[in-house]
């Protein structure tokens, strides 16, 4: 247990110094409040004795100071030669855990710092556990929205972000575009290079789009297997040719080989594009069909392509 004793006469702070060190204790002095104030910041005691007739600043006041700076809770024990009861009930008033008179008795000393030692014990716990439930409720809240596999959002998350971008670009009047992204000759990569190296596949494409869409209003989802949807807020479809086009170019940047691919000697994708105002009525079942029709499309025409829908 690290403590923090405050006490502006040189001798009185030298001898309790020594006897707490040697009841194991580790201890840094301070001689006034504002060393105190100083020092608990950087010090960070689990414990402060602290004198309550002081020159400069006195005990109660310096309790106070630190209780408005540091919110987590230190015990706070005064040290003091008065004994009168209204001192003990205005120290306790003003911040302080606990009040001993000097000099202090070797044994009720002890005794209370064990009493203290247990609550900063019991402190250290609690934190270490908060700590803990705050990082499985990040890891939770993180599981919750993104993909296993990829890191982009899930299936479920993508869902509700479209929802709300129907809704939002309905209600506002703004163009939406939603793009459907599958991999070309997927399979046939799988068959070949094993499912793990389909995975790292994936991968790479996801982080690759991630990397195009990153400004606000823009998600990029896994959508199932080895298709993504990519929603781009506030785009009209003039932006989203261009959006397409850099997509395709940036996975023929990735240059992943795919020598059992029929259109190509590297991994590439087919697009579906859907870009318009939406009326807010629009299902996602209906977005996600239409898409998916244009998705057909592409592949259709030969793949490593996109193509745009005529809606509206
Ligand atoms: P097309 O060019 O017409 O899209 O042909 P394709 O072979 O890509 O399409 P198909 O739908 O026949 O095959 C998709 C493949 O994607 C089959 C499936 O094994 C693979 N796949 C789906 N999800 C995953 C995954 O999570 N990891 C890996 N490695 N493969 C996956
Ligand atoms: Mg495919
Ligand atoms: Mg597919």
């Amino acid at each position: 247990m690290k403590i923090l004793l405050v006490d502006d006469v040189h001798i009185e702070r030298m001898q309790l110094s020594l006897r707490l060190e040697r009841l194991g204790y580790q201890v840094e002095a301070a001689e006034n409040g504002a060393d105190a104030i100083e020092k608990y910041g950087k010090y960070l005691p689990d414990l402060v004795l602290l004198d309550v007739s002081m020159p400069d600043m006195s005990g109660t006041e310096v309790a106070q100071k630190l209780r408005e700076l540091y919110p987590e809770w230190v015990p706070i024990i005064f040290l003091s030669g008065h004994d009168e009861p209204e001192m003990v009930a205005k120290a306790i008033d003003m911040g302080g855990d606990d009040y001993l008179v000097k000099p202090v008795n070797k044994i009720v000393l002890q005794a209370k710092l064990k009493a203290m030692q247990r609550i900063a014990s019991m402190r250290h716990k609690l934190a270490e556990a908060t700590a803990m439930l705050e990082r499985a409720n990040l890891q939770l809240s993180k599981q919750a929205t993104e993909d296993g596999l990829t890191g982009v959002a899930n299936r479920r998350y993508l869902d509700s972000r479209m929802q709300e971008a129907i809704a939002w670009h309905g209600r506002n009047g703004y163009p939406l575009t939603v793009l459907m992204v599958d991999v070309d000759h997927f399979k046939a990569f799988n068959d070949n290079y094993g499912h793990l190296e389909g995975d790292r596949c994936l991968i790479k494409l996801a982080q690759a789009l991630e990397q195009q869409f990153s400004r606000a209003g823009e998600l990029v989802g896994r959508y199932g297997g080895e298709e993504f949807v990519v929603i781009l807020g506030n785009c009209d479809k003039l932006d989203a040719v261009a959006h397409c086009e850099r997509l395709k170019e940036a996975v023929h940047t990735l240059a992943i080989p795919h020598a059992f691919a029929s259109t190509s000697d590297q991994v590439t994708v087919s697009q579906g594009m859907l870009s318009w105002t939406p009326t807010g009525l629009e299902t996602l079942d209906n977005i996600y069909a239409l898409v998916d029709e244009y998705l057909y499309k592409a592949k259709a025409q030969g793949r490593d392509c996109y193509v745009a829908a005529d809606f509206l």
